[in-house]
């Protein structure tokens, strides 16, 4: 396609036709109530706004700088020393969004001859890192497959033995829920002296006892999973990411992470109620068990009642409804019903997948849960 305006012009009513053209929607305080990742309700929690008001009084509302000229002030030097003792790695690194942390880390990484091997479901900014990477070696193994995984590392050290790999996945898997096999993954990246870089967008806050994500969940360290990132834009409620791990990594990143040195660093405001909400998180316990709770509470409601829900023991809860258009209508049909749940279509999923992406909040409540699945039953059933 020659970029025209009449070549743009044609691109979007083709999206169109194909039912795949996206609308912005106006976000009031409700209408995030079943599809946001708040997952632990911080985001609207009133400490951390305070925590940001206070702060930027003080400091301001802008970083004014990158790190390493004159941006890295005290908010983020302590948020990063409270992310190493939280991730129980040696230290952390704050980068201003996940994607960019993403894109920075395996770029920084992998050199021109190493395998970049990512799970066939990873999140978009990390294929787009394995793309951006020096290596022109991009690999994608089955969903959550190890054994392929193991397949594809077994190959790479017979073809290319001085060549690193970087193995790269979601910890949990944004628009499915489920769980990357971290500890089997694990067990195959040391026996070939692999990098495992895990994403845990999704699970830091929510899994593990003190919040500790994937990792606290399987009780794996900086052994086993030497790069973790994790965001705060999820159940952190604030925005940005971390990347926790060794000393020499994160002093690595520093030195050549481009999506680090060049960019302005996040507000230190942001920064100030991130510790807020880190300290929440890990504080207040009863946010999982409630979420624990709901969780499973939906998913026998919704087992009861029929509907087509994938296996996710997380607080994303997707409902499979195969082509593009019935996930639109039931969209719809939830929207008048006064839910707001967009119907995610390929090619953020697989074609054929495509679905209602349920997310659940520490602080819905049972009633709310028992509303929302009577108006899944009616969204889905009445359809036909
Ligand atoms: C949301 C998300 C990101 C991007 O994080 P941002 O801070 O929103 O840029 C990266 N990875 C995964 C798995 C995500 O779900």
């Amino acid at each position: 396609m020659r970029c025209t305006p009449e070549a743009l012009a044609a691109a979007l009513q083709d999206l169109d036709r194909r039912a795949l053209r996206r609308y912005r929607e106006l976000a009031t305080p409700q209408s995030g109530s079943f599809c946001s990742n708040d997952y632990l309700g911080l985001a609207r929690d009133p400490r951390l706004a305070a925590a940001l008001a206070d702060c930027a009084q003080r400091d301001g509302t802008g970083a004014g700088a990158s790190h390493l000229i004159s941006g890295h002030g005290t908010e983020h030097e302590a948020l990063e020393q409270e992310l190493a003792e939280f991730t129980g790695r040696e230290r952390a690194l704050v980068f201003s969004t996940g994607y960019m942390a993403n894109l920075g880390v395996v770029t920084a990484l992998a050199e021109r001859d190493d395998l970049v091997l990512e799970d066939r479901l990873n999140h978009a900014s990390l294929i787009d890192a394995g793309l951006l990477a020096r290596t022109r070696r991009l690999q994608r193994y089955a969903h959550a497959d190890a054994d392929a995984a193991a397949v594809a590392l077994d190959a790479q050290s017979a073809a290319a033995p001085h060549a690193a790999t970087l193995l790269v996945t979601d910890g949990v898997f944004s628009m499915d829920g489920d769980l990357a096999p971290l500890p089997a993954l694990a067990t195959h990246t040391q026996r070939h002296r692999a990098w495992l870089i895990v994403d845990d967008a999704h699970g830091i806050g929510v899994l593990g006892r003190h919040g500790g994500g994937l990792c606290e969940h399987f009780a794996l360290g900086a052994r086993e999973v030497p790069v973790l990132i994790g965001t705060f834009g999820k159940a952190l409620g604030t925005f940005g990411a971390f990347v926790a791990g060794d000393a020499v990594l994160i002093e690595w990143l520093i030195q050549s992470a481009r999506t680090y040195r060049y960019t302005t660093a996040l507000p230190p405001a942001i920064a100030a109620a991130t510790r807020c909400a880190l300290r929440i998180a890990r504080e207040e316990s009863w946010r999982r068990d409630a979420l624990a709770e709901l969780i499973a509470h939906f998913r026998a409601g919704a087992h009861a009642r029929g509907l087509p829900l994938a296996p996710s023991p997380t607080p994303i809860q997707p409902l499979i409804l195969g082509s593009t258009v019935s996930a639109l209508e039931a969209s719809a049909r939830l929207h008048s019903l006064g839910y707001r749940i967009p119907a995610i279509r390929p090619p953020t999923v697989p074609e054929g997948e495509a679905r209602l992406r349920i997310t659940l909040s520490a602080t819905h409540t049972v009633t709310d849960i028992d509303g929302l699945l009577e108006a899944l039953e009616r969204a889905v059933h009445e359809r036909r």
